[in-house]
């Protein structure tokens, strides 16, 4: 990673060297911490972010499962957001928001631990390996299973979760794939280590639901929005596995992820060659709303240097 100027840290931009916390942030031993992922698009009009408030959002509704009060409002963090981008000089980049306890009493209940809260950018080009987008990649079924509900809260972006993610991922590059395929406690398709999954049957999209352990990302809302403009019929649905072998097309959602064509699953290809035309269709409409090559009909962008 590339460092940038600065961070801000609990109110203010700092040196990135200084951005630093002690080795006894409650955080660090428990995996309590939420945070985001965000990304900035370069677009004709400079720096845009992709979805601030909905992101901001998500930041608060994830602290608010585990407790954790922010001491800031959406509006001063959506601020932190653009000043940290500005200030950086970044024409794209990705941005992490994390919240997090700090140092202070070490039980597991926590009790007196200063809630801090980050904004970190860098710039980030593809999750996958170079050319990904054009050509699909290579996923296989993991052989561990997403959170149950009622154990972990999979709808909270909370680093706790991601121990599942990296347990997946780390098993999919191991035998050779770039992510793995995640199916909940039931049998049913969840979704990757960082991404939602669609599958393409017969002209219709089909992506799980919420209640199938998933992160409802706010790229998969994007993608549901363009099919909706589109015309392409959209059904959430429990997706039993060998359900992937019935479609003909498949990808995978996600800020840092994008629109991710799936070229083989277990190392069997998909009937149609990645990326499939709905696929290609969407990541092209995605690719020019985010851009800004289009007008933004959704309000999906926050311009940098305007707000
Ligand atoms: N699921 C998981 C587990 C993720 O980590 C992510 C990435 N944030 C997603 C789905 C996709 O979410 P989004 O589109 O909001 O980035």
């Amino acid at each position: 990673m590339q460092p940038s100027d600065f961070i801000w840290m609990d109110g203010k931009l700092v040196p990135f060297a200084d951005a630093t916390v002690h080795v006894l942030s409650h955080s660090l031993h428990y995996g309590n911490a939420v945070f985001e992922g965000i990304r900035a698009y370069s677009t004709p009009e400079g720096p845009a972010i992709l979805q601030l408030q909905a992101h901001v959002k998500r930041l608060f509704r994830s602290s608010r499962v585990l407790d954790m009060k922010i001491p800031f409002s959406e509006s001063e963090i959506e601020a932190a957001i653009l000043e940290t981008v500005r200030r950086n000089g970044h024409e794209s980049c990705y941005v992490r928001p994390l919240v997090f306890r700090g140092f202070g009493p070490l039980g597991v209940l926590p009790k007196g631990n200063p809630i801090q809260i980050s904004v970190a950018t860098w710039e980030w080009n593809s999750l996958h390996a170079e050319g990904g987008l054009d050509t699909g990649v290579d996923v296989g079924f993991s052989s561990w299973r997403r959170m149950a509900a009622g154990t972990h809260p999979a709808m909270a972006k909370a680093s706790g979760n991601y121990l599942n993610s990296q347990l997946v991922v780390q098993e999919a590059v191991r035998h050779g794939y770039a992510e793995g395929l995640v199916l909940d406690v039931d049998g049913y398709l969840s979704e990757g280590s960082g991404e939602n999954v669609f599958l393409v049957q017969d002209g219709v999209v089909l992506t799980p639901p919420i209640g199938n352990s998933i992160l409802a990302g706010i790229t998969r809302g994007m993608v549901m929005e363009l099919c909706e403009e589109l015309g392409i019929e959209v059904r959430q649905a429990r997706i039993p596995r060998e359900a992937v072998f019935f479609s003909q097309e498949m990808f995978m959602t996600g800020t840092a992820a994008e629109i991710t064509p799936v070229r083989t699953v277990d190392g069997k290809p998909l009937e149609e060659a990645a990326p499939g035309p709905i696929t290609k269709r969407l990541q092209t409409e995605f690719f020019a709303r985010v851009k800004g090559t289009v007008p933004d009909r959704g309000g999906w962008l926050t311009h940098v240097r305007q707000a």
